[in-house]
């Protein structure tokens, strides 16, 4: 395929993701991208990737890996970029510095990690009861978010892109029943973010630690109760050895948009069909994890429950509905944080009052009908 016309279907997206995919994202847990032979004349642009995940932490570290092999193959090796698991080049939390500061071209993470740089940047990653993993990417690509992003990026010299979402999480691993409001309070449960300051107007209390430690704090009893991702994830950290209930759904992280950010100097001085292609490639890439997840969640559900005999739950509706009133507050109190928090909060906003009118009739209507 001639490359101009390569480029092209690109940037109408019609070049099916599964032609790039099957030369770039089928070989999981190789973290080093093979580095295609450079176009003749073009010195090779050598990138780091750092992330705030394990090296090769299924689904969200090797989401990762497929962006940096996306990019190198896609662009004949021109980019060749390596990827750094957290911890190796800059600490889990360090990758938004330094992407900004330039020690690294690209970075892979979550922006409701960054709530210490803007308030804005929580509202691009997971609101509780906010946007489905599909209704995330019509905000960002087709509903204005993608431009507010940027903006709330901007000021930090960075280019964010979506690169990747968990789809509906789980609502965790609990130690103590939950029948009621009331069982919430005194709560010690890991939960980050937004959804931890509903839980703690719930009665609960949030506490923050690394998905590293998960595991031994719940079977100690430091907590009693964790969220982390979903079935696939929480299979692979064992958290149903610490934890006997596992509750559903995961009403504080619907659709959890996971991202590539890129230092804009570095990008700026890419010729145009570069650009083109790292921007396609995180699309692709967050297409990608979405696909992953949802293939693999379940399989993984069936082994937690049939072989290891995990009892799931759903939370009662009495508690679902608190937290949804709950949550309306919290998520409303970041507007009056600035102006930009504002602009974004009622972008959001107001996308979400239309999407639920247009999946009350689609995608609720449809799921009930099938049963
Ligand atoms: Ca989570």
């Amino acid at each position: 395929m001639k490359r101009r016309h390569f480029l092209r279907q690109l940037g109408t997206g019609t070049l099916a993701a599964g032609a790039l995919l099957g030369t770039g994202c089928q070989q999981q847990g190789t973290a080093e991208p093979a580095a295609a032979a450079p176009a003749a004349g073009f010195k090779p642009l050598k990138w780091k990737m750092v992330t705030t995940w394990p090296k090769n932490f299924p689904g969200l570290g090797t989401g990762a890996n497929t962006l940096a092999k996306l990019i190198t193959r896609m662009t004949g090796g021109r980019i060749q970029v390596k990827v750094y698991g957290a911890k190796e080049l800059v600490p889990a939390f360090g990758v938004f510095d330094a992407v900004a500061g330039g020690t690294a071209e690209l970075g892979h993470g979550a922006s409701y990690y960054w709530k210490g740089k803007s308030e804005a940047a929580q509202f691009f990653s997971a609101v509780p009861f906010g946007l489905t993993a599909g209704e995330m990417n019509a905000w960002l690509y087709h509903g204005g978010g993608m431009e507010l992003w940027r903006e709330t990026y901007a000021p930090f010299g960075l280019i964010p892109m979506a690169a990747g979402n968990t789809g509906v999480q789980m609502a965790g691993w609990f130690n103590r029943e939950i029948n009621a409001l009331e069982d919430l309070r005194g709560l010690k449960m890991r939960i980050p973010g937004l959804g931890g300051e509903v839980l703690a107007r719930a009665g609960g209390v949030p506490v923050s630690m690394p998905g590293g430690e998960l595991f031994t704090s719940l079977k100690s009893g430091a907590i009693d109760a964790t969220e982390w991702v979903g079935p696939y994830n929480d299979l692979a950290f064992g958290l149903y050895k610490a934890a006997k209930y596992y509750y559903y759904p995961g009403w504080h992280e619907p659709g959890t948009t996971l991202e590539a950010i890129v230092n804009r100097k570095a990008f700026d001085a890419l010729p145009e069909e570069l650009q083109v292609i790292v921007q396609n490639a995180a699309r692709v890439a967050n297409q990608d994890m979405l696909a992953e997840y949802v293939a693999r969640n379940n399989q993984a559900l069936q082994t937690l429950v049939n072989e290891y005999g995990v009892e799931l739950r759903k939370l009662p509706d009495t508690v679902l509905d608190r937290l949804r009133e709950l949550s309306d507050q919290v998520v409303a109190e970041i507007a009056d944080q600035d102006d930009l928090s504002q602009r974004v909060y009622a972008s959001y906003r107001d996308f979400r009052t239309q999407v639920i009118q247009w999946h009350n009739i689609s995608e609720r209507a449809y799921l009930n009908a099938r049963g």
